[in-house]
């Protein structure tokens, strides 16, 4: 039996099939002249969900007298493609499920689809997202600062940059803004001697923060009413690799964590607080410390050789760019410009 690279939505497994560089009919989707794998072959890579997902045992997830094990445990699949959106929309359902069933069963003949199933990261052992992040952040604060102990999270992490990346193209435009009137010359990063320390850059080490919408960069610098801002346009010397963060979960292929599923959870759940930490304005509640976590995100990305990174601002309309190294950029004008009004919704909060 083949299944072909339109199967799959997932982007290890469509490469997968595209390097095995078979041409031939789908038995799944019936697509003709595809690319195709033998189902068997893909045994080996879904593997790693075996000891992710627990089939539901009497006893040990549920007592019969007292539960429906309906009510506790759900099919593989569905468990599969609502946690990790394996299978394209196209064969969404019964032809996936069957799919999925012909996978398993060339690694266990006696799965069966009927069979009810719990994710193991339930279980008392594992820890929550918020555990998660709040070992990891006191480990870098007040343990390990450089390495910390579990060396699978920084492995794991750069897996998740590498899928994420995204180009920048030579001459795109951005800008960066300052309140007040600034010349030209002093609209680049602040130089290293006092840079303050921020969500991306510690002390003493510059970066610049810019944005491509001018509305964004103007919130970013959270005015107030009648203020004066120099906003200075920008231009990409050349191509700018950048990793493109974001909290979604459909970039993330399970298939490429060296196999350890319940690490690439606890992994993937810390960089999405990794992400939502730094894309919150920097508070005056905070102590330097607290920037530890997302600096390391930071210092993470420069070491695996990128440009800079782009994340959703929470104050403006568009992303914010930081940009590691202000020698890729050429400055190019300036606008002054002065906030005539300022918006704010609340909502109550206690
Ligand atoms: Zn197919």
């Amino acid at each position: 039996m083949y299944c072909c690279e339109n199967c799959f939505k997932d982007r290890f497994l469509i490469n997968k099939i595209r390097n095995n560089n078979i041409i031939d009919s789908c038995d799944y989707c019936y697509e003709d002249g595809v690319k195709v794998i033998k189902v068997d072959d893909l045994a080996d890579v879904f593997a790693i969900f075996i000891p992710y997902y627990e089939k539901l045992e009497h006893g040990e997830h549920f007592i019969h007298e007292v539960h429906d094990p309906v009510d506790i445990g759900e099919f593989l699949y569905d468990l599969i493609q609502h946690e990790w959106m394996i299978f394209s929309a196209g064969i969404e359902g019964q032809t996936a499920k069957s799919l999925l069933t012909d996978i398993m069963l060339s690694l266990n003949s006696e799965y069966s689809e009927a069979d009810l199933y719990v994710k193991a990261a339930e279980a008392v052992y594992f820890e929550s997202t918020l555990e998660v992040w709040d070992n990891f952040s006191e480990e870098l604060k007040h343990g390990n600062r450089f390495f910390p102990s579990k060396g699978y999270i920084a492995e794991n992490i750069v897996n998740i940059l590498k899928e994420n990346n995204h180009i920048i193209p030579q001459s795109a435009i951005f800008y960066r803004g300052r309140i007040g009137k600034h010349i030209i010359d002093n609209m680049g990063a602040p130089p290293n001697e006092i840079a303050s320390p921020g969500r991306a850059n510690p002390r003493g080490i510059s970066y610049l923060y810019a944005s491509p919408q001018r509305k964004t960069c103007v919130a970013e610098l959270r005015p107030y009413k009648s203020a004066v801002i120099t906003l200075v346009e920008m231009t990409a010397k050349r191509q700018l690799k950048f990793v493109s963060l974001n909290t979604g979960r459909a970039l993330i292929s399970p298939f490429q964590f060296n196999g350890n599923l319940l690490e690439a959870t606890e992994t993937l759940s810390l960089y999405q607080k990794l992400v939502f930490e730094l894309s919150k304005p920097v508070s005056p509640d905070n102590s330097e410390i607290d920037y530890l976590p997302t600096q390391y995100l930071s210092e993470l990305i420069k070491n695996e050789g990128f440009d800079g990174f782009m994340f959703k601002s929470s104050l403006g309309p568009g992303d914010n760019y930081v940009i590691f190294n202000e020698k890729n950029v050429d400055l190019n004008s300036v606008e002054f410009c002065k906030i005539d009004e300022i918006q704010y919704t609340v909502h109550q909060s206690f």
